[in-house]
């Protein structure tokens, strides 16, 4: 019995022992104990350091449950980073209304729960403000365009940051490639300029250079980067490592491409103005003078009538000369204001071709070249041929051709007119002037369309006009919804054509 009881009291002792060292133990700990009652979700027990966190006394919590403290945001969600390790991170409310962070351990009995609580304001504050930065910094790349890397010789390897990934690999991913990768990403024509970039870097020692070229991604894109690069040395001397930025500056760089293209053809057609306002004073003083001369002879004493009839003559054909550059001036501004007006009816082709004759043959007589024929060419296989088109304007790029043709050419045949082909139902009528003349250099093929260029051979003597003859052409093929193009060998001759894409009626 007595070792019974003696047993009971060693018992009691021990338990009273044990409450008081908890006792002791729970007043003391230096964070927060609260003790909730599961049925009633009340707190039955806080120690003083949990009154002193949220500000409450101890009767004043005991009357609260947990839903007193919580801040109700949604923030609570967010904040639960911290259940990995088995607690919960989130904001609380005191009582002077201040919200601090708090992370919560909560273990369960069948009957209450223990929550150990401890104040991690601050340490969040920071954790959150390191985490803002790395956001904004990779935000800022992204933005940017620019990466950071780093190279180690003893791996070979380029490691990189997510952006870099991106301008690699158009895509976000783990990012590490060798040397010899970052090589084959390069743009075939960049590899031997990389390479030996960095090789004279590191053999000249030196400790930053700066490079831009061009990469093509696994997708086929071609980008162009600029490249910063910093180089640390080991105490021999030896390249350790190396790391930099790398920069996605493709905009950037079309942009200053299409500045320096908008540039070159400000500086272009400055030069083409230039040279038109030389050539366009050449052509108007020359028939003027001309004709001055003509007139002062005319208008003396000693002229018989032959050389005033030739006089005459004469005149007639410099203000032809004058008027149509005059003509060509208007139609051009016309052209390029948009103020050009095209009347569309249907034209009888074949007649328009035959009522074309007389004037072209009259300008091969005025130019005096007695070696050269004009054959007409239309379709004698058919009826009738209509085109939809402006007949002024189709005359106008006939003569105009035609024009040009005489000239280029000294003897042989000019054929004008047209050719008809079908596909598909379709008819196309392709009009056409074809000379033996000089013919074009194939590398001059291109621009001869544009206003105000002109050719001519060294050996033979400047022709007249002002280079806008073929501008009009091919303004007015446009206009009708249509093309003009040129074929030509040189020495042999030259072949304009040109087509619209307007109805045709063929019987
Ligand atoms: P222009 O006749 O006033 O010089 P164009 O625009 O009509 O201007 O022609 C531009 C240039 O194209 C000419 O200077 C000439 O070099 C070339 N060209 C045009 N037609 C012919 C042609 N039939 N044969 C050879 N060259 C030609």
């Amino acid at each position: 019995m007595t070792s019974l009881s003696s047993g009971g009291f060693i018992k009691r002792l021990f338990a009273r022992i044990t409450f008081n060292r908890y006792k002791e133990v729970f007043d003391k700990a230096g964070y927060a104990i609260m003790l909730i009652d599961n049925a009633t979700n009340r707190f039955i027990k806080v120690n003083k350091a949990a009154c002193g966190l949220f500000g409450y006394t101890n009767e004043e919590l005991q009357k609260m449950t947990p839903l007193d403290i919580s801040t109700e945001s949604e923030e609570d969600e967010l904040l639960s980073s911290g259940k990995a390790e088995g607690s919960v991170i989130r904001p609380a409310r005191c009582k002077d209304g201040r919200i601090i962070i708090i992370r919560v351990q909560t273990s369960y009995s069948e009957k209450f729960h223990v929550s150990l609580i401890s104040d991690v304001t601050e340490e969040y504050s920071i954790r959150r403000a390191l985490e803002l930065n790395e956001e904004r910094l990779r935000e800022a790349q992204r933005i940017g365009h620019f990466g950071w890397w780093e190279f180690r010789p003893e791996t070979n390897k380029y490691i990189g940051s997510e952006e870099i990934s991106r301008i690699f690999y158009d895509e976000t991913r783990d990012l590490s490639f060798t040397f010899q990768e970052n090589i084959a990403f390069t743009h075939p024509e960049d590899r031997s300029y990389l390479i030996s970039a960095i090789e004279d870097a590191i053999e000249k020692k030196k400790e930053s250079f700066s490079l831009s070229y061009r990469i093509i991604t696994p997708q086929g894109r071609v980008k162009a980067v600029a490249v910063n690069s910093n180089i640390k040395y080991d105490d021999n001397g030896r390249q350790a490592y190396r790391y930099g930025t790398c920069q996605d500056i493709t905009e950037t760089q079309k942009i200053m491409d299409d500045l320096i293209a908008a540039r070159r053809q400000a500086e272009e057609s400055d030069r083409l103005k230039t040279t038109f306002l030389a050539n366009f004073s050449h052509e108007i003083r020359t028939p003027l003078n001309a004709m001055l001369g003509f007139l002062n002879i005319l208008t003396s004493m000693d002229t018989n009538d032959e050389e005033k009839a030739e006089m005459v003559r004469l005149i007639e054909i410099n203000s032809q000369r004058l008027l149509r550059l005059i003509n060509d001036m208007i139609d051009m501004s016309r052209i390029e204001s948009n103020s050009m007006e095209i009347k569309y009816t249907n034209v009888d082709i074949n007649n328009f071709v035959s009522s074309m004759a007389s004037s072209l043959n009259y300008e091969l007589d005025a130019a005096g070249k007695r070696n050269l024929v004009l054959i007409p060419v239309t379709d004698t296989t058919k009826k009738a041929v209509f085109q939809y088109i402006d007949e002024l304007r189709l005359s106008q790029i006939l003569s105009n051709l035609v024009s040009n043709a005489i000239k280029f050419t000294d003897e042989g045949e000019i054929k004008y007119g047209y050719r008809i082909s079908r596909s598909e139902n379709r008819y196309t009528i392709t009009y056409f002037v074809s000379d033996t003349g000089q013919g074009i250099r194939s590398d001059r093929l291109d621009d001869i369309f544009q206003p105000f260029v002109q050719y001519w051979n060294e050996d033979v003597p400047k022709v007249q006009g002002a280079g806008l003859g073929l501008a009009i052409c091919k303004r007015l093929t446009e206009l009708m919804k249509g093309r003009i193009w040129v074929e030509s060998i040189q020495g042999k001759g030259s072949s304009f054509l040109f087509t619209f894409n307007t109805p045709v009626m063929i019987e």
